[in-house]
């Protein structure tokens, strides 16, 4: 435990020095969190905590004694502490900073030290520790009808605390838990009766445990209140977001209501293109399954700002359901992409825009600086410019008008601060002269002063005759009068003596001493009243925070409208047409493979809707591309994207659901076969004639003839049930069969050639189903010997009824021998396995098959099969 009190100061606490009990005290109350404690120039750490700091952040300890005893600490510079608080959000601790609340030069003794601020992975503000083009969400995930309920609905909502956006939302467990994934908290708050981890809903997220009493609905109502009107949320939701923005103004220092949260938007994921996690990842959207490469998102960003990045997401991440707003976007679009000059000037002048909504959020919680808002000035100026831009666009006259100059607001804020200022506002330099008389005339005084005593040397030297008399400044004692000490003979009467040095004496005179009060009292003066002014100008902004994000919004939209256009222009995409009779695709492509194949092939697809597509090949085909590439076409039109195709037609679904390649997972940990399973449930629960389906060799996780089995059933049901839009690529040869008995099943094959000596696949779509032997084929092609060959296609047409030779297994899992392990480990049955007649088997032999047998398949991970097969081997070896 390293956070809390160090248990070698609780022991002596009586008799700590004032400040040690100071850290102890705070320490205690903020138990669960890395105390940051403010000494100096320094975040203080001491103990287990200062190891602990120490080790993350790379510090070095020191020993730090006193007459109670010796105590480990480890300082963070305070100047520089950004990139040691960040290693320590990323260890996943929460930070507490203390610092000084009361001025030391105002305090004898002890200064007061409070909590100002609780950071956590979820409420970061500052710009250094955030992520400029996406969101930080924290959530918080409540049940509500109390914890016996039969069908409770569950609250989430989320905030990014930097930004001012939330939203609330409420439905059933399943919901809320898929809703959790898209919004990717990077931290999690539960209410009573919630399970984070048996729920399944922390996946990356830090759980937080929070004041219970937050989550009473009463209290949670109530604080909601200042924010939005609790009536208009379903009661969970209400709790929830009353509960999360309870805790973010807790971490904020609870300095009351979050200025910048103007509205708690109440929202429906089901009005919504739902993608559930297994989709997100599957189509690789945002994150690739590598890790490396470039992600749809990645693919497609052609933002200028990070307003706009963070919109792009959004969009991506919640594509339409509305046919009419999805058209507006492609409208919008097709616009930016026909006016080229209104594009490349808007794209020029956002990369000029500052971060309104972080920027914002600064001015409201007070944390805002001249140069902040030096940055809200230049933005603003930006508007006029941009809305010229749009202007040779008619079509974007709506947009245009959205865009507020905010010409009252940019005009105070030029007035008053000047252009280059400091980033400290206590000390003067920020306000211009001429924007507030009384600042004028103590300035005049003080400038006044000043000059007086830059024409003092020349007076003084001609009164005295000492030509080398010097006048000068200097923090501790003030202004004076220096006088080498072979001309001290000459000092007139009237000077008196401010300190020795040891060529020189230094002297004052009275009026030297009135002058400087009067510019020291009047430069004091002026920076108090320059901070006064400041204050007061900020607020005036703050005051205008809502205007403020509506221009965020609008500048937002603007970016990520004009980055759509940049890439359809530059990518030769096609705007799609929306229609409810399926998806029709001339000449499509994936968006980002084609990047980095140089001659890739498109592909067309004709899917009416309900059409069951059945895919074969062979392996490296160019299948999972095929089927990825039509939903991303989908998903991309429903986000208000043009599409990677010469030409589309395409439904507007309510769901994509994903099932891609059974090998991804091995690293998972869980049964890969069990994960396929459960994520085959979930289409088969929630899919509708409305959605699309996307399945990659489902089925591949067990043994062969279960898998089949499982396969058939499945694109029955589909077909049968649901009458969902599904491609379903498959090495399970004989379901192509179905083709012939179900009326919107069909096939598509991608084949391959021999040219020169080398396999070439075409990556092409052609109607029909694979010749049933094309992995002899692909063999024979690859150049396996005739004999080989022969053998095979033998025993391809004597196990046609069989299928299991005929498929060669896995053809599609050549590469990959865990999943080839556990195919065979499923087929454990006798003439199937290889392992012949058990009558001669020795005792060895019989234990490791009846253990074999045993091996529940369901439950058993790659990595313990392997271990498993590696334990049967060393038997059977010994007993050799
Ligand atoms: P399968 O699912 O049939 O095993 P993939 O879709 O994974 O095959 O494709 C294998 C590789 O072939 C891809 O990584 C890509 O480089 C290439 N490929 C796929 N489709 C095409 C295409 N239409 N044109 C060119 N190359 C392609
Ligand atoms: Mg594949």
């Amino acid at each position: 435990m390293v956070t809390g009190a160090p248990a070698k100061m609780l022991d002596r606490r009586e008799e700590l020095t004032p400040m040690l009990a100071q850290y102890v005290d705070l320490a205690e109350e903020y138990d669960d969190a890395v105390l940051l404690f403010r000494v100096g120039d320094f975040y203080k750490a001491f103990c287990e905590t200062a190891d602990e700091v120490a080790r993350v952040c790379e510090l070095t300890r020191i020993e730090r004694e006193d007459s109670t005893g010796t105590y480990t600490a480890c300082g963070i510079p305070v100047d520089n502490a950004a990139k040691y608080l960040d290693r320590l959000l990323d260890a996943e601790y929460r930070l507490a900073v203390a610092d000084q609340v009361e001025d030391p030069e105002e305090t004898n003794g002890l200064v007061d030290r409070a909590v100002t601020q609780v950071i956590t992975p979820g409420t970061v503000v500052d710009d250094e520790l955030l992520a400029a083009g996406s969101n930080t969400y924290v959530a918080c995930v409540t049940r509500g009808g109390g914890a016996d309920h039969p069908d409770p609905e569950f609250g989430l909502a989320h905030v990014d605390v930097s930004t001012g956006e939330c939203a609330a939302t409420a439905g059933s467990l399943a919901d809320v838990r898929e809703e959790l994934a898209r919004v990717a908290p990077a931290e999690l708050l539960t209410g009573p009766d919630v399970d984070a981890g048996g729920d399944d809903l922390a996946e990356g997220a830090m759980t937080t445990d929070y004041d219970p009493d937050a989550f009473a609905p009463d209290a949670a109502r109530e604080r909601l209140t200042a924010y939005a009107d609790p009536a208009r949320f379903p009661p969970a939701a209400a709790t929830a977001a009353g509960a999360l923005l309870a805790y973010a103004e807790w971490a904020q220092g609870d300095d009351g209501p979050l200025g910048h949260v103007n509205r708690v938007r109440r929202y429906d994921p089901r009005r919504t293109l739902r993608l559930d996690a297994t989709a997100l990842r599957g189509l690789e959207l945002f994150e690739t399954h590598a890790g490396d490469g470039a992600s749809l998102f990645d693919t497609l960003d052609e933002t200028r700002s990070a307003l706009g990045r963070r919109r792009l997401r959004a969009w991506l991440r919640r594509p339409l359901l509305d046919r009419e707003r999805i058209e507006a976007r492609h409208d919008a679009v097709e616009a930016f992409a026909e006016h080229t000059l209104a594009r490349e000037a808007a794209r020029d002048l956002l990369g000029e825009a500052y971060d309104l909504e972080r920027l914002v959020g600064r001015v409201t919680r007070g944390r805002a600086d001249a140069r902040d808002l030096r940055s809200l000035h230049a933005t603003f100026e930006a508007v006029p410019e941009l809305r010229d831009a749009l202007a040779d666009a008619p079509e974007l006259a709506a947009l245009r008008e959205s865009l507020d100059p905010m010409a009252d607001l940019r005009e105070r804020v030029d007035a008053a601060v000047v252009e280059d200022p400091p980033t400290d506002v206590t000390d003067g330099g920020v306000v211009r002269d001429g924007f507030d008389a009384d600042l004028d005339e103590v300035r005049g005084v003080a400038r006044e002063g000043r000059e007086w005593v830059a024409n003092l040397e020349s007076a003084e030297r001609e009164r005295t005759g000492i030509d080398n008399l010097d006048v000068g400044y200097n923090q501790v004692h003030g202004y004076y009068i220096e006088v080498t000490n072979g001309q001290l003979g000459k000092v007139p009467d009237d000077y008196t003596r401010r300190q020795t040095l040891k060529n020189s004496e230094r002297f004052y005179t009275p009026e030297l001493k009135r002058r400087e009060d009067e510019i020291l009292g009047a430069e004091e003066r002026a920076d108090r009243l320059e901070y006064e002014l400041f204050t007061d100008v900020r607020a005036d902004v703050a005051a205008e925070a809502e205007r403020i994000q509506n221009l965020a919004d609008a500048l937002a939209r603007v970016d990520a409208l004009a980055a759509l256009a940049t890439a359809a222009v530059e990518r030769n995409y096609a705007r799609p047409e929306l229609g409810a009779d399926g998806a029709f695709v001339e000449g499509g492509r994936h968006p980002v493979v084609e990047r980095t194949e140089p001659e890739f092939v498109p592909n067309d697809a004709d899917l009416p809707k309900g059409t069951v597509a059945l895919v074969t090949g062979p392996n490296m085909s160019g299948k999972s591309t095929y089927m990825r590439q039509v939903a991303l076409c989908v998903v991309l039109a429903q986000a208000g994207s043009f599409v990677p195709a010469q030409s589309a037609r395409l439904p507007v679904v309510d769901r994509v659901f994903t099932r891609v390649g059974a090998s991804d997972d091995i690293a998972g940990g869980e049964s890969t076969f069990m994960r396929e399973m459960r994520e085959l449930t979930d289409i088969l629960h929630d899919a509708t004639d409305d959605s699309l389906v996307v399945l990659d060799e489902v089925g591949r996780g067990t043994a062969t003839t279960d898998g089949r089995a499982i396969a058939r059933a499945a694109v029955e049901f589909l077909h049968d049930e649901l009458g969902a839009t599904a491609l379903f690529a498959t090495h399970y040869h004989d379901l192509t069969e179905l083709a012939d008995e179900r009326e919107r099943v069909r096939n598509l094959h991608f084949a391959a050639t021999r040219e020169g000596g080398d396999v070439t696949f075409l990556h092409r779509a052609k109607p029909g189903a694979a010749a049933a032997s094309y992995g002899v084929e692909v063999a024979e092609l690859a150049g396996v010997p005739d004999a080989v060959v022969e053998r095979a296609r033998t025993l391809v047409a004597e196990g046609a009824d069989g299928g299991d030779v005929a498929n060669g297994g896995s053809p599609d899992g050549s590469s990959d021998p865990v999943q080839r392990t556990l195919d065979d480990l499923g087929s454990a049955e006798p003439g199937r396995t290889g392992v012949t007649d058990p009558g001669d088997s020795t005792d060895a032999e019989r234990e490791t098959l009846a253990a074999l047998r045993g091996v529940d398949l369901a439950e058993t991970t790659p990595i313990e099969a392997l271990n498993r097969l590696n334990e049967l081997q060393r038997r059977l070896e010994e007993d050799a």
